[in-house]
């Protein structure tokens, strides 16, 4: 498979093209940002980690039944993955209380949630990802109801694959972020990526941060505790 032009630079991964019209190649990169791109920084081995882990975990998402844009591992830092039609929403659940619910709503970090909680924030740094609700998606055209009511199922469905596998692994899935986009046939397929960059994981026992809140708050360990993560829950990096 060749790699083409490149398609799209974002914060940490580059978008090629490839030769193949219906694949684009993936590239995680080492940089780390946080706070919309304000804090940035380049941690080795992250794009191998991240590349490895989320590639992991999308097969197994396809394996539980989830439709992902999972095609290939072609190297430490790339992946294939099916070409999408982005939506510009992020769909988050939430299974315990963390990062910005804390803030907005005043609520103290751990509360569990039950059931989880869902929410869409729309997909503008330059806005800082507002939060919005189905009207706005479907008024300013972003995505269908039928679309909307899939993400909703979609992200539900992965909460409840993906938080007994971390349990597994000693760990609590606190709150996650998927995006979803529109295959060529008009199926809606998770893309981007799932790993510990856009997601929270605590220690069950002790709720010591695992996640991206380490380099957020200057924990240090950063790619470490990825790693240790990633071993948790059966794979060696
Ligand atoms: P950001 O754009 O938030 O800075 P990234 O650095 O992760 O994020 O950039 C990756 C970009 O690629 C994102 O805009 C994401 O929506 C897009 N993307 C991810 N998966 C696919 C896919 N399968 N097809 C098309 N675009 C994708
Ligand atoms: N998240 C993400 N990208 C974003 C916003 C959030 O990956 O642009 C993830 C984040 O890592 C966390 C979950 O979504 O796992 C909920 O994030 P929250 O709304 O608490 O915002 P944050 O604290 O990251 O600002």
């Amino acid at each position: 498979m060749q790699k083409l032009s490149e398609l799209y630079r974002g914060k940490a991964k580059t978008v090629f093209l490839s030769d193949d019209p219906d694949l684009l190649i993936l590239e995680f990169r080492n940089d780390t940002s946080a706070f919309d791109g304000e804090k940035i920084e380049q941690l080795d081995r992250k794009g191998e980690v991240n590349n490895k882990f989320n590639h992991y975990i999308m097969q197994k998402l396809e394996s539980a039944g989830i439709k992902t844009q999972v095609q290939a591992l072609l190297s430490d830092t790339e992946s294939a993955v099916k070409k999408l039609d982005m939506i510009p929403v992020e769909c988050v659940v939430r299974n315990f209380a963390a990062g910005s619910l804390c803030k907005r709503l005043g609520v103290e970090e751990g509360i569990e949630l039950v059931p989880p909680t869902f929410e869409f924030f729309l997909k503008n740094d330059a806005l800082h990802d507002p939060m919005i609700n189905e009207s706005h998606i479907v008024g300013f055209k972003w995505a269908t109801q039928a679309q909307i009511d899939q993400m909703r199922a979609l992200t539900l469905q992965v909460n409840a694959i993906l938080a007994p596998l971390f349990a597994e692994g000693g760990m609590l899935l606190v709150d996650f972020k998927l995006e979803f986009g529109v295959d060529k046939n008009g199926d809606i397929i998770l893309g981007d990526e799932f790993s510990p960059d856009g997601c929270r994981l605590w220690d069950s026992e002790t709720r010591r941060k695992l996640d991206k809140d380490r380099f957020r708050q200057g924990l240090g360990s950063v790619v470490e505790s990825y790693i240790e993560i990633a071993s948790r829950i059966g794979l060696d990096i």
